[in-house]
């Protein structure tokens, strides 16, 4: 079997795995499968964006840089065995990204190309696919040619496929809706417990909890929010809200151009056309939120915790 099949079949069952685990265990109760947004991020963000970006970031932009340098048979760091290549990668990479997401929160030209990812309102397993797709250009060519212009194409054959599977698991557990308790692991490994806080709409986590993997970045550079764990105190253990604290367009070319020029969203949304097309699940939707309103009544919050 070939890694590529490997990881694939690892692949999906972790998103199984993900799935089970939050409708056992969810962290947010009541959220729905389907919750607002899941085809957007399913069918625009999950499968048409990457598969174009797939082939423009590694056929379009990687492969030529690789031959304009002469490096097609170099393989400078190929000696190194595989299990060091990954962790080497694993590490400079999460350690780019924990300051390119912070400057992206910090400097309000850069925010433009990562609120699409802060604009989900109810986060879950699928929730990290929505990026713009300017940011997925930026960071995923930082993070996929020094792995392609370092090793031979046998070797980088091998590492991406594990490094993108990799990133892939981890972004489903760290946006997952589960109820994880990982306790002192939260100092090292990031998952929902503080990701799911860097997605509320709550003033004071605007600028916080900015690692992706390796939760001690936030840790060590002085950006970290858990309540619950020392040395927090916080009036909720858990996020009441979640997305931006602005209008944001619910649609995926909107969503991309947003970022350049900015319109009024409702006028926008209220044009019949766009309406309509925004709106096209509501009949599925509908049934459902009737069924959970007259199961449970309506609740005033059920995450209030403390
Ligand atoms: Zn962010
Ligand atoms: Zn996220």
């Amino acid at each position: 079997m070939s890694v590529e099949t490997i990881t694939t079949i690892i692949f999906f069952s972790w998103a199984g795995f993900m799935m089970l685990l939050e409708r056992l265990y969810p962290y947010t109760k009541g959220m729905r499968f389907f919750r607002d947004g899941w085809w957007l991020d399913f069918i625009w963000y999950s499968v048409i964006q990457s598969y174009f970006l797939k082939i423009l970031i590694f056929d379009y932009i990687i492969a030529p840089t690789k031959t304009y340098f002469g490096l097609e048979n170099a393989g400078i760091l190929s000696h190194w065995p595989i299990w060091a290549l990954v962790l080497l990668f694993l590490f400079s990479h999460d350690f780019y990204i924990y300051w390119f997401h912070r400057l992206q929160h910090e400097n309000k030209m850069i925010w433009r190309l990562h609120e699409a990812h802060h604009s989900v309102t109810e986060v879950d397993w699928l929730a990290g696919s929505r990026s713009h797709i300017l940011e997925i250009i930026i960071n995923q060519t930082i993070e996929f040619a020094p792995i392609i212009l370092l090793l031979d194409n046998h070797t980088a054959a091998i590492v991406v496929p594990i490094k993108a599977l990799i990133d892939a698991v981890w972004g489903m557990w760290i946006h997952s809706n589960i109820d994880a308790h990982t306790g002192k692991l939260q100092y090292v490994i990031n998952g929902p417990e503080m990701h799911q806080w860097h997605h509320s709409n709550h003033q004071e986590v605007f600028f916080c909890n900015y690692s992706t993997k390796f939760a001690f970045w936030d840790w060590i550079f002085g950006t970290a929010f858990l309540p619950g764990l020392k040395p927090f105190k916080y009036q909720f253990l858990k996020p009441q809200k979640f997305g931006l604290p602005y209008d944001y367009p619910r649609e995926y070319f909107a969503q991309n151009v947003f970022a350049f020029y900015r319109f009024d969203v409702k006028k926008f949304e209220s044009i019949p056309l766009v309406r309509l097309y925004i709106n096209w699940k509501e009949p599925i939707i509908k049934p459902f939120k009737k069924d959970k309103e007259t199961m449970s009544g309506p609740s005033p919050n059920p995450q209030a915790t403390e």
